[in-house]
């Protein structure tokens, strides 16, 4: 593939054609309605056929929008048959250990949607923008090489391969905000007291890594996206946008797998009927 043809990201940011406005509030809130219902519905399916489970997988920079986008695609389904987990910067124990092994003990059960609040990919961003994080990692010297990011994305393309063949589909979702964006954002943060919590001199400080970073998530993408588990790159500029866009690709990897109620056998239902009868005779 020639330089010019291939992913960047910057080449699918928000368009001004998908800035929902005001105008649009109602329309946008019905849109996305229909998404979280048909989203609930299709999750109670999922759990009571108890036979494949989805990881959804959110990536992105620094107020995105990835919690808001949690929150609202979400909001339909039953807590029972959901679960979020949020990866931060691993823990001592995480470092004693495999770089998938902190994430493999939050898949998501047979019947479950498993949600990715960042995930094992921040293993070639975070740690592939600065040197020292990868330093950190205890791994034998011997095995950092510069081969280390090839084979990270061949350990993940597997992984994610390796679960599929056991039900489990992985999609991920990259929140594409641009860097005009983010400012914007961290500024609301600091002037709405309701917001300081949010930020920190951390996030900023990221900030300035941001081609590197940019860099380092166009080729996790042209190496991590597959037929079974693709990224799903969703301009994030627009929330309302992005939150549509979020809903329909949960609902797009659902719709791959073969979802239906369990049938109920002919001796079952004359047992239900049966005790039916007792219910009714009940005094
Ligand atoms: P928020 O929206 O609340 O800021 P967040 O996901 O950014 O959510 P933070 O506590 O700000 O949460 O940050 C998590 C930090 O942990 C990120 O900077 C991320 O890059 C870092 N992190 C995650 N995984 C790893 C890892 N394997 N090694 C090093 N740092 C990591
Ligand atoms: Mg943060």
């Amino acid at each position: 593939m020639g330089d010019d043809e291939k992913f960047k990201l910057k080449k699918y940011l928000t368009q001004p054609d998908m800035k929902l406005g005001s105008d649009d509030k109602p329309l946008v809130k019905e849109t996305l309605q229909v998404g979280v219902d048909a989203l609930a519905t299709m999750q109670d399916i999922l759990y009571a056929q108890d036979r494949w489970s989805l990881l959804v997988i959110f990536q992105a920079m620094d107020a995105a929008g990835k919690d808001g986008a949690i929150k609202h695609v979400m909001s339909g389904v039953n807590p029972q048959g959901c679960q979020v987990s949020s990866f931060k910067a691993p823990s001592a124990e995480d470092l004693d250990h495999d770089f998938l092994w902190r994430c493999q003990k939050h898949l998501p059960e047979r019947g479950r949607i498993g949600i990715f609040n960042r995930s094992y990919y921040e293993e070639v961003l975070v740690v592939r923008v600065h040197e020292n994080i990868l330093k950190a990692q205890k791994l034998p010297k011997k095995l950092i090489t510069e081969d280390i990011w090839e084979e990270r994305f061949k350990d993940i393309r597997n992984f994610e391969k390796y679960l599929a063949r056991n039900g489990t589909i992985v999609i991920k979702i990259f929140l594409n905000v641009s860097k005009d964006e983010q400012k914007k954002r961290f500024i609301e943060r600091v002037d709405d007291p309701d917001k300081n919590w949010k930020f920190s001199s951390a996030d900023a400080r990221e900030r300035k890594y941001w081609d590197s970073y940019m860099e380092a998530y166009d080729e996790m993408i042209r190496q991590t996206s597959t037929k079974e588990s693709p990224w799903y790159v969703i301009p994030a500029d627009n929330k309302p946008y992005a939150r549509i866009a979020v809903a329909s690709a949960i609902i797009n990897a659902l719709e791959r797998m073969d979802l239906e109620y369990p049938k109920v056998s002919k001796e079952k239902i004359a047992e239900l009927n049966e005790i039916k009868k007792e219910l009714l005779a009940e005094k």
